[in-house]
């Protein structure tokens, strides 16, 4: 067996495991600034939503650092400023902020990090986004996200 098919059968695995829990979201990030997806939608069942955020690349936290944030639409730019303000030690996230629903901490290259969250509060007809508040990221990095039935589906290359 090649390492190739190896490779194509873990990959198989790992997409195998995703399906079987819809209520769990792995996504990717890079050194490139990006996230692996601008569209994350979970079945309307899911009691609570478990993202698994991998950072890819090798940068170091601190230069080229991620983290996974939910908010509704309306708040992100408030968010994301008072990240900015926060600075890099408080995980550019204001703190104790109630109009920020779930968020990581910030990750390096190499790092996971797994955040869980009730969906009790969201509304399926509310606007949802995620996003990075490390500086300057969100205007790439940033995805709509949605409890129900998807609407379209958007992807990075
Ligand atoms: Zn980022």
């Amino acid at each position: 067996m090649t390492a190739r098919m190896i490779c194509a059968l873990l990959l198989l695995a790992g997409a195998a495991r995703a399906h079987a829990d819809p209520c769990r979201v792995d996504i990717e990030s890079n050194d490139a600034m990006q996230f692996n997806t601008r569209q994350i939608v979970v079945p309307a069942e899911c009691a609570e939503v478990e993202i698994n955020l991998k950072h890819t690349g090798h940068m170091p936290a601190k230069v080229m650092g991620h983290d996974w944030v939910l908010a509704r639409d309306a708040d992100m730019s408030a968010i994301i400023n008072g990240g900015l303000a926060a600075g890099f030690n408080r995980g550019y996230l204001p703190s104790n902020d109630p109009r920020v629903i779930a968020a990581t901490r910030i990750v390096g290259g190499g790092e996971s990090v797994t955040v869980r969250f009730s969906t009790a509060a969201l509304q399926p007809a509310a606007h949802y986004v995620f996003f990075c508040t490390s500086p300057g990221h969100a205007t790439v990095m940033r995805g709509t996200f949605q409890i129900g039935v998807a609407t379209r589906v958007a992807r990075n290359p």
